[in-house]
């Protein structure tokens, strides 16, 4: 038979997906794919459930339902000053993977370079190398994850079309500084440059640090394509609502490729997100506070089993250095083994680089419940603290899980 198409085709299912599925499989407290474990605000739910009763239930407008629209602009004006008009400027899509895909493939072309910054979120590469980019990867380096402003600057070339950033960033719950964005809006605006901002972290950000979108930045307004998710900024990461702000002339190439994505997004849940959007700010105090003190609690947690916890200022993340611990050669290895024999899953860090990974971090989400937090690292504690008993633990993990099937 003909082959497929290899850049789908020669990839690894994702490792948020693995890392659920082993969860599942192990009776594991999922520490891994970034998702909370309580649902949103009740009263946004509210309102999806009342949209869907009462309808309309039908294709809304290609660009989203207008109060959605209005909603985003507003939000724009609200956090950052941004001046957007809600017709020409706002676009709304399936989730911020369909917001990266639809500003990828309106802007790159074969022959174009596409910046990234490693570690990077799974789908740039993919979507990237669909379009017919050649990416140019950069890192950021742990612990601090500092932007080396030279390698920046060197890594444009006539020929690059855009840069992809991801700020706040995950997996290095990074919050990019002033200088750093500066410097990036300034190469930008010097070599003419298109910037597609992922920034669905915008509002999960802490310690009274404010996210700046590169788009406020000198020259920017009108060659960025800012992105934004409800399911980070309320909570339900199944809806998949990602909008898309940015200068008129950028919107219409990427409303062309969003009719061909998915053409439109459900109606319902557009609505109940522009009325979550409007909500005043305690609410947005509220979740970043709410995030600040389980990333505590996690990263308290773990420093007193005696794991090397590395700054976190925003995301859902934390991210841990395991060199040294004795506990396998690789990330991968690591968290195979915590999956299977410990009972808790976590995401290895390699998965977020294109090539020549370094492998001793691994990360683990800690927007869960309470409890759930405190019995990972019970868990954890057990398999660190009583080697004798990983067998035992692994043992009983599974028949818990047997029964639970059988049950199930
Ligand atoms: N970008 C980043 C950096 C993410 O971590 C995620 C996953 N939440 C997404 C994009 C995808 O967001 P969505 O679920 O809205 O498609
Ligand atoms: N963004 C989430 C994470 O980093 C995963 C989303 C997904 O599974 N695609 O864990």
């Amino acid at each position: 038979m003909k082959p497929t198409n290899p850049v789908f085709t020669g990839l690894e299912t994702t490792i948020f997906e693995t890392m659920s599925r082993l969860a599942m499989a192990h009776g594991a407290v999922n520490l891994g794919q970034g998702f909370p474990d309580v649902d949103g605000p009740e009263d946004i739910r509210q309102e999806a459930a009342r949209g869907l009763i009462d309808g309309p239930n039908q294709y809304p407008p290609m660009l989203g339902v207008p109060a959605l629209r209005q909603a985003v602009a507003e939000a724009n004006k609200r956090f950052y000053g941004l001046d957007v008009d809600w017709q020409t400027q706002v676009i709304v899509t399936s989730g911020a993977t369909e917001a990266l895909a639809d500003c990828i493939f309106a802007l790159v072309q074969p022959g174009d370079e596409v910046i990234l910054i490693e570690p990077l979120y799974d789908c740039y590469l993919p979507l990237v190398q669909r379009a017919g980019g050649t990416p140019v990867r950069l890192r950021v380096t742990p612990p601090e994850w500092k932007l080396d402003l030279d390698a920046l600057a060197a890594a444009f070339t006539p020929k690059t079309k855009a840069v992809l950033l991801n700020n706040p960033m995950n997996p290095a719950a990074k919050v990019f500084s002033d200088e750093e964005l500066s410097e990036l809006a300034r190469l930008c605006v010097e070599h003419d440059v298109y910037a597609i901002c992922d920034e669905v972290y915008e509002h999960l950000v802490f310690e009274g640090l404010k996210h700046r979108p590169l788009m406020t930045y000198p020259g920017m307004d009108t060659r960025t394509l800012r992105i934004g998710s409800a399911g980070k900024t309320f909570s339900l990461t199944g809806w998949k609502i990602g909008y898309i702000t940015g200068a008129p002339n950028l919107i219409e190439p990427v409303a062309k490729a969003h009719q061909f994505v998915t053409f439109t997004t459900p109606p319902n849940l557009q609505r109940a997100v522009a009325f979550g959007l409007a909500k005043d700010d305690s609410y947005y105090d509220w979740l970043a506070g709410d995030l600040q003190s389980k990333r505590d609690r996690m990263g308290n947690g773990l420093r007193a089993l005696g794991f090397n916890v590395l700054p976190c200022d925003a995301t859902y993340f934390l991210t841990v250095d395991i060199s040294d611990m004795g506990l396998g050669a690789t990330d991968v290895e690591v968290c195979r083994r915590l999956v299977e024999e410990a009972g808790v899953a976590t995401v290895p860090v390699s998965a977020f680089y294109g090539a020549d990974a370094p492998v001793n971090f691994i990360r683990f989400c800690f927007c869960k419940q309470d409890h759930v937090l405190e019995e990972a690292i019970a868990r954890l504690a057990v398999w660190l603290q009583h080697p004798e008993q990983r067998q035992a633990q692994a043992q009983m993990m599974a028949a818990a899980q047997a029964r639970g099937q059988m049950q199930g």
